[in-house]
């Protein structure tokens, strides 16, 4: 890797103007694996030059879906290719296990091919005939690419969600500046170097790496941006949505979860165990639709208790790189200590903490930390109702089934939810009282591209994925002609 990487604009790769960069840091060893150029105000407004320019003179949005397709599905064969590598580089700068780093690659591949499916069939869905009741006019409604999109990710699932917006967005037609979180810039700058490889036009896809309140505060305000598609936290998505306001830009918004699973006394419970294990541990817990709230029937609570312990002390934490590994470092110094903060705030208000909250032994450096379960919180604590983004799971009683859809609901989020039970009418009468945008019926956490996702609530606004995401990046145009050879008839009598 270079000493200092550079940004994608226009096709090329360019320093930034300032010169400015900053480090990204392996969570492991808490050392810098490079130096990262960071966009300032100057670079952003060329990306977006370029990006507009691409747009209005480019021919991109005029290209037939089938042609748009064609690189789409280069850039899919393309991830596939360096998989590995990609997903090593995904292990370094995020933590997560290696294993789930190659799932999000796989992921990234196939969201590309699957949009690639739907720019091909907007070729033939792009105009509609509307039906009027007067028959002087015909009409039909028209699907147009919204124009240049600032997409703005976080770190999480670094290079997976820039292709849950890169992919529909150029699938639409739309030119885009993505610019990655400055905790995992890697992946997205080998998206970059991909769209490259597959000769994408310049200017379609720019990638600008720099911080939040400087690249991303910068491309947020552009005039010449007409759409925001944004994955983050509350309090960015509301900075984000007042300064949209300004120049009324279309904004899609995922923000944070704290998502309830709602577990009853008929389940099988080693099946809740993997579940509840898998739905708050995988990628370390920084996951948006985390299982971070179990509300357990009574009867089930002390057996369910005791066996998420023993199987939480068995999970083997390390570097995300080494085999048999399930729980990898926080992403940074700064989220390790938001989640510390969390678990000791929590202790101190009372909650009861069962196992975990500690740095576990063997792991001097890095930001390692054991699977934690806390129980005995009242439902106005902090640890019930705010996101924490780590492996923290918090745990509560209930008797009856109104009860805990009203527990569940009560949260200022609602992106995610999930309800077990042996008993499917009852589980499927649940799931539609529950007020999020995905529940899980006897699972929790697997995604698919095809399904729509998003949130209800402070989780976000739009849905992303399945036809929904590609619509996220189009405008419906009406055209409407008279046909009829009449005077129209309002002077003229
Ligand atoms: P964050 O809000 O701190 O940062 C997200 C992105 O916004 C980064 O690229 C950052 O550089 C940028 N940013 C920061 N300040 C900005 C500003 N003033 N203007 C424009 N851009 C700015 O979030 P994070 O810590 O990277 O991610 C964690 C959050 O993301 C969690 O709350 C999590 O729930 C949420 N998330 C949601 C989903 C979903 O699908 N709903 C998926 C993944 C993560």
């Amino acid at each position: 890797m270079s000493a200092t990487t550079q940004l994608f604009i226009n096709g090329q790769w360019v320093n930034p103007r300032k010169g400015e960069n900053f480090a990204t840091i392996d969570p492991d060893s808490e050392k810098e694996i490079a130096r990262i150029a960071a966009a300032t105000r100057e670079d952003v407004d060329l990306a977006v030059q370029a990006a507009r320019n691409a747009f209005d003179n480019g021919g991109w949005p005029e290209l037939s879906g089938k042609a748009r397709a064609g690189y789409l599905r280069r850039i899919a064969s393309l991830i596939r290719e360096k998989q590995q590598m990609l997903a090593e580089l995904e292990v370094r700068d995020n933590g997560k296990p290696l294993p789930e780093a190659l799932w999000d690659i796989g992921d990234t591949a196939y969201c590309f091919d699957f949009y690639a499916d739907l720019a091909e069939k907007l070729d033939n869905q792009r105009e509609q005939a509307v039906a009027l009741t007067d028959d002087r006019f015909s009409s039909l409604a028209r699907k147009e690419p919204i124009g240049v999109c600032g997409a703005i990710i976080p770190w999480n699932f670094p290079m997976l969600m820039a292709a849950w917006k890169v992919a529909p967005a150029l699938a639409a037609g739309c030119t885009v500046v993505l610019k990655p979180s400055e905790v995992t810039p890697l992946t997205a700058l080998q998206l970059a170097d991909i769209a490259h490889q597959a000769e994408l036009p310049a200017g379609v896809l720019n990638v600008i790496t720099g911080l939040g309140h400087e690249a991303g505060s910068a491309l947020t305000e552009h005039p010449d941006v007409d759409k925001l598609a944004f994955t983050g936290s509350v309090p960015t998505g509301r900075k984000i949505m007042q300064v949209a306001a300004t120049e009324i830009k279309n904004v899609s918004l995922e923000l944070g979860g704290k998502s309830a699973f709602i577990l009853f006394d008929d389940s099988d419970i080693e099946k809740a165990v993997e579940w509840i294990l898998f739905g708050i541990f995988w990628n370390k817990g920084e996951v948006c639709s985390a299982t971070s709230r179990v509300l357990v029937q009574r009867n089930l609570y002390q057996p369910l208790m005791k066996r998420l312990v023993e199987e939480a002390e068995k999970i083997k934490i390390g570097n995300g790189m080494d085999e048999g590994v399930l729980l990898g470092p926080l992403v940074n110094e700064a989220q390790y200590k938001k989640v510390q903060s969390a678990i000791a705030q929590g202790i101190e208000q009372g909650a009861t903490l069962l196992s975990g909250g500690k740095r576990p032994q063997g792991h001097d450096k890095g930001y390692y930390l054991q699977p934690t379960i806390f129980t005995e919180m009242t439902e106005e604590s902090e640890l019930w109702r705010e996101e924490i983004f780590g492996p923290v799971v918090c745990v509560r009683a209930f008797d009856e089934e109104a009860e805990a859809i009203a527990s569940a609901n009560r949260s200022r989020f609602g992106l995610a939810a999930a309800v077990m039970s042996e008993d499917l009418e009852r589980a499927e009468r649940v799931a539609r009282k529950l007020r999020a945008g995905i529940v899980w019926i006897n699972c929790s956490q697997p995604t698919f591209t095809e399904a729509p996702w998003g949130g209800y609530k402070q989780s976000g606004i739009g849905r992303e994925l399945g036809e929904w995401g590609l619509n996220n990046y189009l405008e419906t145009k009406q055209i409407t002609r008279y046909d009829s050879d009449e005077p129209w008839g309002w002077y003229l009598k």
